[in-house]
């Protein structure tokens, strides 16, 4: 059938992480038994104090328009929580709440970049920053890394990578996909040569903040010299297991806030009433009540690298914090297994879903050919058996 769509639609990929995770899902209701380890999201449910406040909120009849912005109340306490856990002086004025970090990143990306603009983007990085980068009309330029540098940019990298049309730089520590963190000094170290352009904004996205284990997180705006075109982002999908509840939001320079805002007014109108009665909960707990789900993240994490680590041809690193790990799996390019010729990334993961029946995702959706994303979200049981299969059809 003839179709009309827009060249702006027809040029966007699909996000591969929500592709693989619905492939997942058909390829259960046919029956199989697959193993899905495509998604990043917490196999917790939402903890009960934060639900209890949702249900709270409903009985007390929050169902209208909120400000576009997000409640005074919830952006007072997105202040308060950037001054405790990132020593981040934020005023409400510079809070947008939004639905899902997603849609925050997207606003930014439609207030700051013009058509022609370039962003640079360390890779391996999360799917979604190529495809809002575009959607802007801007291009994205990749520093590429390898896992030998634990897949972090250098000084001399970023120096390279900037020409006069850059606009923006969009940093992700924890990384998803590779869990690397960026320790104060390396960021430091980045922001000495960032100094140098002063027309250069920066997006940090900590989505992944609390799921650390151990190195700390370091918020790129304490770096004074950054603050004033540094966009902090987070939201409480990852750390509070509320992926579904969409609520992210920004603290930002107030002029890059009030853009965000005049673009979600036309978009969205706000995000969830209820949701952001919940958030107040969440972002004001302290970060001891969701440490259970941390530890048992770090359980997993030590369990799937001792595990996928007896599988000959499986290169990884040690992922200091979000929940994926991402190895490099090249060694198996060329070669044939159980009849299926590996040339590259997609062809290995497309492998372990039909032979392994398990769900992971190509690296080449991150700008990395070389690796493949598995999340380990998932229970403990799951992983075990995941990672068996995983070996049986490799070896
Ligand atoms: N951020 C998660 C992931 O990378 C959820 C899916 C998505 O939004 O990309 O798997």
């Amino acid at each position: 059938m003839k179709t009309h769509l827009s060249d702006r639609i027809n040029s966007l990929p699909t996000s591969q992480t929500l592709a693989m995770a619905a492939k997942a899902r058909e390829l259960r209701q046919q029956g199989k038994d697959i193993i899905g380890l495509s998604l990043g999201e917490p196999d917790f449910n939402t903890p009960d104090f934060i639900k209890d406040a949702a249900i709270q909120a409903i009985n007390d009849n929050y169902n209208s328009y909120t400000p576009v912005d997000g409640y005074g109340e919830l952006k007072e306490a997105i202040c308060r929580k950037f001054k405790r856990d990132n020593q981040l002086d934020y005023k409400p004025s510079q809070i947008v709440v939004s639905t899902g970090a997603k849609q925050s990143i997207a606003n930014v990306a439609m207030a700051l970049l013009n058509p022609g603009d370039e962003v640079i983007l360390p890779a391996p990085y999360w799917v979604s920053y190529s495809a809002i980068a575009t959607l802007a009309e801007a291009k994205y330029v990749e520093i590429p890394t390898t896992i030998d540098q634990d897949f972090k940019i250098t000084p001399e990298q970023l120096e390279a990578a900037i020409t006069p049309k850059t606009k923006m730089i969009f940093f992700n520590s924890p990384n998803n996909p590779c869990g690397s963190v960026y320790s104060e000094e390396e960021f430091r170290a980045l922001a000495k040569v960032l100094e140098k352009y002063p027309d250069i904004y920066i997006l940090s996205d900590e989505i992944y903040e609390h799921i650390n284990y151990g190195k700390g997180n370091f918020s790129f705006a304490a770096i004074e010299s950054m603050y004033d075109r540094t966009i902090t982002v987070n939201g409480v999908a990852k750390a509070f297991a509320m992926t579904g509840w969409r609520i992210g939001y920004i603290g930002a320079p107030e002029w890059i806030a009030k853009a965000c805002t005049k673009m979600q007014g036309q978009i969205t109108s706000g995000a969830n009433c209820i949701a952001q009665r919940a958030t107040i909960t969440a972002v004001d707990a302290p970060v001891s009540k969701i440490q259970y789900m941390v530890d048992e993240f770090k359980e997993r994490r030590d369990m799937v690298l001792s595990l996928l680590g007896e599988i000959e041809g499986f290169k990884l690193n040690v992922p200091d914090g979000a929940f994926y790990v991402f190895p490099d799996i090249s060694s198996f390019f060329g070669k044939t297994l159980k009849g299926t010729t590996i040339n590259n990334a997609s062809d290995f993961a497309m492998f372990l879903l039909e032979e392994a029946n398990v769900a992971t995702v190509t690296g080449d959706a991150f700008g990395n050919p070389d690796c493949i994303r598995i999340s380990y979200a998932a229970s403990e049981d799951e992983l075990k058996e995941a990672i068996a299969r995983i070996k049986n059809v490799v070896s």
